[in-house]
């Protein structure tokens, strides 16, 4: 990935011109404003601070060449993909990176990493694909000596499927398309498509208690691994892959989310399903969010949801209504004047999608159309779902062209339950716009529940605004807006972006006191020594 933005160079995308129409309408953005990525030659970087013996130890780990303390390797690992990380660094801000990068290539190299760092006391950052939109890879040194990434890359030589079971060990510098590819291979899926699966991998995924774009139909991740190998600098811990136990709390639960704090996933174990036969995509459209929300709740409740459910709600349906006309997201058969008649002219937008064998998806979306319909919402056909389909990972790409027009474009999700959906929906976006307004940048707020349970649903915001000289203020003001929304009308301060740096503050009013104390305990007996990414989770 290139160390300023998304995708690698030359994927540039270029903006719609219904999107560059509403930036200067809605937002007030300049359309002649730029601010470009700085050359790699002007970032600026510190010198390493690796102590000699420290480094002489890596080296005698990992092998020379996978100690590197280049330039590009350091700059490559100083930030995440949040916007704050990616602000700073295309700014040439670098003053985070690494002393080192460090890449072993099996849990014994690990181990002796760990070892060699925990003497010398070396702060050790695992990285999988660097995706953490939390600071969850940033390099914090908390009182250490020096800082040293672990970009866990090539610990990705295992794919053993077990087809009897269906199960299968992956090793956890996977990333997404070669895992999937390697399980298709054996006719097998683990159906965890996160929107950054492009370049996230499964150790990420593991650790961060991700949950992928179909979680609905698939699980998210905590659902879907039965066991992890985990190497912590006191030694190692691997639970066992058996489908349930009594054997007192879960050690497995323990370290699935622990972002790095306690050690180092170095495989999982994990519940793979056939490779779908088939796969049918759809949209819906509902008179309203609140429309929507309802047929979705029923029909989660039923039991008869699709494997991808979205709903958008009427900010986000507008927007990308604008942004899809020319490119096919429109009612198939179905004229716009009929869904005006019917009340649904500012209506909402929901994609289902359905995968599994031909018979069995056309039986559950029978179901699931009766109680759609019943719900108020009007079937529109394949389209908008082919078109979701073929665009899911593509939101990223225009992120980084957003940024070079000076925009402040960043999400954010939390879940709650169906009673409280609504009233948190409205106060986050409420929180955003005063926020923003009241800067001056008045904000576009969107929203789509993507993420269903019985008890209650994900909610999934983007907000854009025109950016502030200081991009840092103000997106720290929107940020600390949201988070004390969040909590303030009791969702989690995270459904699947995890903790990191950025939401550390909101522990304590996720957890308690004493469960912080917990997990603190934790971390002393298996990091004694303090140096597994450290400023991280825990407040
Ligand atoms: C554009 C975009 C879209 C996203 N979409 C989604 C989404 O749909 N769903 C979702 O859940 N998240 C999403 N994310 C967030 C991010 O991709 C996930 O958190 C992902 O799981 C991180 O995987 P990674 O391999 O990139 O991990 P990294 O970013 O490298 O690391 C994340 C955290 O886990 C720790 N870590 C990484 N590997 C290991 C390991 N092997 N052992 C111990 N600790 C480790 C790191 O130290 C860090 O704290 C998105 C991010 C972006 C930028």
């Amino acid at each position: 990935m290139r160390w300023w933005g998304w995708g690698e160079d030359g994927h540039d995308v270029a903006l719609p011109p219904a999107a560059e129409t509403l930036l200067g309408d809605e937002l007030g953005a300049d359309s002649a404003a730029r601010r470009p990525p700085v050359g790699l030659e002007e970032v600026s970087l510190p010198d390493s601070r690796l102590p000699a013996p420290a480094r002489e130890r890596l080296v005698a780990a990992v092998g020379a060449e996978h100690v590197r303390d280049g330039r590009e390797d350091r700059i490559g690992h100083a930030v995440g993909r949040s916007y704050p990380d990616l602000v700073r660094i295309r700014s040439g801000d670098a003053s985070s990176a690494p002393d080192a990068v460090v890449r072993p290539d099996s849990a014994e190299q690990v181990a002796a990493v760990l070892a060699a760092c925990a003497e010398h006391r070396v702060a050790v950052i695992p990285f999988g694909g660097g995706t953490s939109v939390v600071g969850g890879v940033e390099p914090v040194r908390d009182g250490m000596d020096a800082a040293v990434t672990l970009d866990l890359g090539r610990l990705s030589s295992t794919v053993e499927v077990d087809r009897t079971s269906l199960t299968a060990r992956l090793d956890a510098g996977l990333f997404g398309p070669e895992a999937e590819q390697r399980l298709a291979a054996e006719g097998v899926t683990l159906g965890h498509f996160p929107q950054s699966f492009e370049y996230s991998t499964v150790g990420g995924w593991v650790a961060t208690r991700s949950a992928g774009q179909a979680s609905t139909g698939y699980g998210r991740i905590d659902e879907l691994v039965e066991a992890v190998r985990c190497i912590t600098p006191a030694g190692e811990i691997g639970t066992r892959a058996v489908p349930a136990s009594a054997a007192g709390p879960s050690t497995r639960e323990l370290l699935v989310g622990s972002e790095g704090v306690l050690g180092v996933i170095c495989e999982a174990t994990v519940r793979v399903r056939p490779a779908p036969a088939f796969r049918r995509y759809e949209g819906w459209s509902f008179a309203s969010f609140a429309e929507g929300c309802d047929a979705f709740r029923v029909m989660e409740q039923a039991e008869a949801s699709a494997d991808v459910n979205r709903l958008s709600d009427e900010a986000e349906t507008g927007l990308s209504t604008a942004m899809a006309s020319s490119s096919g997201i429109r009612a198939e058969g179905l004229g716009r004047r009929y869904l005006r008649l019917r009340g649904h002219e500012r209506g909402c937008i929901a994609i289902l999608g359905f995968e599994g064998e031909e018979e069995d998806v056309e039986r559950r979306r029978r179901q699931t159309a009766g109680l759609l319909r019943a719900g108020g919402g009007i079937a529109l056909g394949p389209r908008p779902g082919e078109a979701w389909l073929h665009s899911r990972y593509s939101g990223p790409y225009m992120r980084d062209e957003l940024l070079t027009r000076r925009v402040f474009v960043d999400t954010l999700e939390t879940a709650t339950s169906w009673t409280n959906l609504g009233t948190l929906h409205a106060a986050v976006a409420e929180a955003l716009r005063t926020t923003l307004g009241e800067r001056g940048t008045p904000a576009l707020v969107m929203c789509h529940v993507s993420h269903l349970y019985p008890s209650g649903a994900s909610l999934y915001f983007t907000f854009l605004a025109r950016q502030e000289d200081d991009a840092m203020a103000q997106w720290s003001a929107a940020k600390t807006a949201a988070s004390e929304a969040i909590v303030a009308g009791g969702g989690t301060i995270t459904h699947h972006h995890a903790i990191g740096r950025d939401h550390r503050q909101w522990m304590r009013a996720e957890v308690g006191e004493l469960g912080i104390e917990l997990i603190r305990a934790m971390k002393e007996r298996l990091d004694p020594a303090g140096i597994m990414n450290p400023g991280k989770l825990l407040p």
